[in-house]
């Protein structure tokens, strides 16, 4: 028989470390990881490119004909390619986060890029990690983890990332950025972030980055024992 394919949701604020965690817990467990956040940044992209209104949401969707996404993996790292150019790098570019934030609220946006996480999770075991992934795109998932910090905490973190890559940024300019995001990706009408009822809080302000890749390890390894 196939052993059955086992799915790890993730979701979780700005900056709570998901992606960085999930890789490494992906890496030691042996799963593909998924960004989804990647796929909602290469909408933003394409439309910063084309000179779309981000408050547009029927000006974005019409956009959505002339798309073509694709999650390839190299050398078992996730790049999403949009119309057929690997845009994995410029996507994290700050100025893109708000951008994908604009159109993740666009419904047409989220109900096109359903398909796509859906047969990552389907064809391999997968973490997958976003802000809806364990209430709307696995809802069935074996395991479902809402990580967090407290925004001082991750916004440190992010202004950290951003001066180690040499950018010219201010802490309180990063707080903001982050809290506006976060309420932007909590209020939306079309699938906001919250922590889904059978999710496991993961809290990892007082841990440091190995700490918490444990602990995500731990949870997954308890729940599909
Ligand atoms: O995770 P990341 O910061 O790369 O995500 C960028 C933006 O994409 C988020 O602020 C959020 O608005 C959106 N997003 C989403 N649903 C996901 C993943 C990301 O709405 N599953």
């Amino acid at each position: 028989m196939v052993p059955k394919h086992i799915a790890v949701a993730i979701d979780g604020p700005v900056g709570a470390g998901k992606s960085s965690i999930a890789r490494a817990a992906a890496a030691r467990l042996g799963y593909i990881y998924c960004d989804t956040g990647a796929l909602y940044r290469s909408v933003g992209l394409y439309c910063r490119r084309n000179g779309v209104d981000l408050k547009n949401a029927d000006e974005i969707a019409a956009q959505l004909g002339k798309i073509k996404l694709e999650i390839r993996l190299v050398d078992g790292t996730q790049h999403v390619f949009l119309n057929d150019e690997d845009v994995s790098e410029e996507i994290r570019l700050p100025e893109i986060s708000m951008a994908a934030s604009a159109v993740s609220a666009v419904p047409a946006v989220r109900a096109a890029l359903l398909d796509l996480q859906r047969n990552v999770a389907a064809n391999n075991s997968a973490i997958m990690d976003g802000r809806d992934i364990g209430t709307v795109v696995l809802p069935n998932a074996e395991v479902k983890i809402f990580l967090t910090a407290s925004p001082e905490i991750r916004a440190k973190r992010r202004y950290d990332e951003l001066v180690a890559k040499g950018k010219d940024v201010k802490f309180d300019d990063v707080l903001r950025e982050l809290n506006e995001r976060d309420y932007a990706d909590m209020h939306r009408e079309t699938a906001p972030l919250k922590q889904a009822d059978d999710a496991v809080l993961a809290d990892t302000s007082e841990l440091d980055f190995e700490q918490s890749v444990d602990l995500v390890c731990r949870i997954i390894n308890d729940k599909i024992k």
